[in-house]
């Protein structure tokens, strides 16, 4: 049994329709936040995915449907979610890639990708982290990569919008790392930054690899050019990260970039 620590409070993760947001979504929910899911897929797709939050212990978890590359739909949805139930733990896990040589790179990825990796991001927190300050709690959790700490070719809008977000969190935890105290649990914004991670993100880049051969030798592939543990991570393990974040005790854990990523940037 999980303890519910998080009761009372309430979280927005965005991108949680699908692989690490949804795992995030489902342990926040497991111990007691009530959650806003937001995300794009089928309606079938994301029934499922709010049925997933619900069955994992937020029984009013809502889908809050704005598209993250339009900064008015961000307004509208943080808007609808403060009247809901303002938010104490804000998961910007939303994010897409593209893998292709800068010079090739389409404009409009570029723009699609530095949006919803990075801009909206900077949209949900100017909106949220002033509320979180004035209750003396509250945690940004974003979902970097250890592409925020290391670069790989083909990944231009990728890699800038990653250690955008990097730099981001960490002027927001030098601007409020005053707000509140260590009984209420403060206030802070940290990175967590995967290296890879079992979700349909990266199929692309296993396929990529098979080389004619099996969807096990495109793994194996994938993970022996950069991930020393030769593993993947499951999304759960970044969500178990995701919640330890939000206890009273990592008050004074902010402004980190904190790799999971089977020792990638140890090299
Ligand atoms: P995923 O494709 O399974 O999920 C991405 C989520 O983002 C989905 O819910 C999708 O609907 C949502 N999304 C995409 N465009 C959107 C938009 N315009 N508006 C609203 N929502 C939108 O991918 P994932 O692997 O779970 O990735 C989640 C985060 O983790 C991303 O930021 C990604 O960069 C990061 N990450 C993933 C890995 C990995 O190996 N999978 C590694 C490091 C970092």
């Amino acid at each position: 049994m999980n303890d519910r620590f998080l009761e009372g409070r309430t979280a927005l993760v965005t991108g949680s329709t699908s692989g690490i947001g949804l795992a995030i979504a489902t342990a926040l929910a497991a111990h007691g936040a009530r959650v806003a899911v937001n995300g794009l897929g089928s309606a079938g797709q994301i029934d499922a995915a709010v049925q997933a939050v619900r069955d994992a212990g937020a029984p009013d978890t809502r889908h809050f449907d704005a598209d993250l590359r339009d900064p008015g739909q961000i307004e509208a949805m943080m808007a609808a979610i403060a009247e809901w139930s303002p938010v104490d733990v804000l998961v910007n896990n939303a994010g897409i890639q593209h893998a292709v040589p800068l010079a090739g790179m389409p404009v409009a990825k570029w723009d699609d990708i530095i949006a919803i990796n990075l801009s909206s991001a900077f949209h949900t927190m100017r909106l949220a982290m002033p509320g979180m300050a004035e209750r003396g709690y509250g945690r940004v959790v974003n979902v970097a990569s250890v592409h925020g700490l290391v670069a790989s070719k083909d990944k231009a809008p990728y890699v800038a919008s990653k250690f955008g977000i990097v730099g981001l969190s960490k002027v927001a935890a030098l601007e409020y790392a005053t707000a509140g105290n260590r009984d209420s649990g403060g206030v802070t914004a940290n990175c967590i930054c995967p290296g890879w991670v079992e979700t349909p993100l990266i199929e692309p880049q296993i396929q990529a690899r098979r080389d004619g051969g099996s969807r096990e030798d495109g793994v194996r592939a994938l993970l022996s050019e950069k991930q020393p543990s030769l593993r993947m991570s499951l999304p759960e393990d970044i969500g178990a990260m995701a919640v330890w974040l939000c206890r009273r005790e990592a008050h004074n854990v902010t402004g980190t970039a904190l790799p999971i990523d089977g020792g990638w940037t140890a090299q």
